[in-house]
């Protein structure tokens, strides 16, 4: 082994190599590509990293091209109906049971969230997942997500910088724009936050449901309106590992 070999690959690098493994069609020339593959015939520790980053990946692109089958919004009502029972707030359950009965238990929108923390320092997934979500969401909404993105440097010798997706964070689009909504999960607090800016403190805003796929009990929070940064604020705190389904009440905004 030379020097380079003997530092072993970060997990920035495991994450391109993955990428472009799953995404290339082959062929293409890359020196960061071949001086990753170098090192992954010399090290094992890096080697199995990288074999087990691509079996998480193409398990997660598996996921998502089954899981449009599975949803139906069976999942949000059991959810809301065991919650109904418990809920203290009388306001909150006048909400939850007009979300059963005049929504059947459809969303606003809705959403896998993946969470899952560094393990054996083998990197895990954590980011939002909207792909086969439309049997959870009512059939009018104009609610669309996308992720954010952040400006990579480029892998060929052209110098195009790429574009590439924050699957952790996420922003919403409504048909007026005139809401402003950011989605993040922060990783290192165990916390997944959601913010609107641009609403009055009396706007009504919806309820947000997120269901845990391990058979915990669903969780459903309010928005709390921060006057010193005229925000709206949703917080779920000590989040563990794990799939959520989450999901907003319908609500006009
Ligand atoms: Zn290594």
């Amino acid at each position: 082994m030379d020097r380079k070999e003997a530092i072993h690959l970060s997990d920035d690098e495991i994450e391109f190599y993955v990428d472009f493994e799953l995404q290339s069609s082959g062929g293409i020339f890359d020196e960061k590509i071949l001086r990753i593959e170098k090192h992954i015939i010399d090290c094992d520790s890096c080697a199995k990293k990288v074999s087990y980053e691509m079996k998480f990946a193409k398990e997660w692109e598996m996921w998502l091209h089954t899981s449009h089958k599975k949803n139906n919004n069976g999942l949000i009502l059991g959810a809301l109906e065991v919650l109904h029972t418990k809920l203290a707030s009388e306001e909150i359950k006048n909400k939850v049971e007009r979300w059963i009965s005049t929504w059947k238990g459809y969303g606003q929108a809705a959403m896998k969230v993946l969470f899952d923390e560094q393990e054996n320092g083998i990197r895990k997934l954590t980011g939002f997942i909207f792909d086969g979500m439309k049997g959870l969401t009512r059939p009018d909404s104009d609610w669309v997500f996308d992720y954010s993105t952040v400006l990579e440097p480029a892998r060929d010798s052209l110098g195009d910088s790429l574009e590439r997706k924050k699957y952790n964070e996420v922003f919403l689009k409504t048909a007026t724009d005139l809401l402003t909504m950011n989605m993040k999960i922060k990783k290192s607090e165990n916390k997944l936050e959601i913010i609107f800016s641009g609403l009055s403190e009396y706007e009504e805003l919806p309820l947000v449901l997120l269901v845990s796929e391990v058979g915990s009990c669903p969780d459903i929070r309010e928005f709390a309106f921060n006057d010193k940064e005229k925000k709206w604020v949703c917080i779920f705190d000590n989040l563990k590992k794990g799939r959520y389904t989450l999901a907003f009440e319908p609500v006009e905004l």
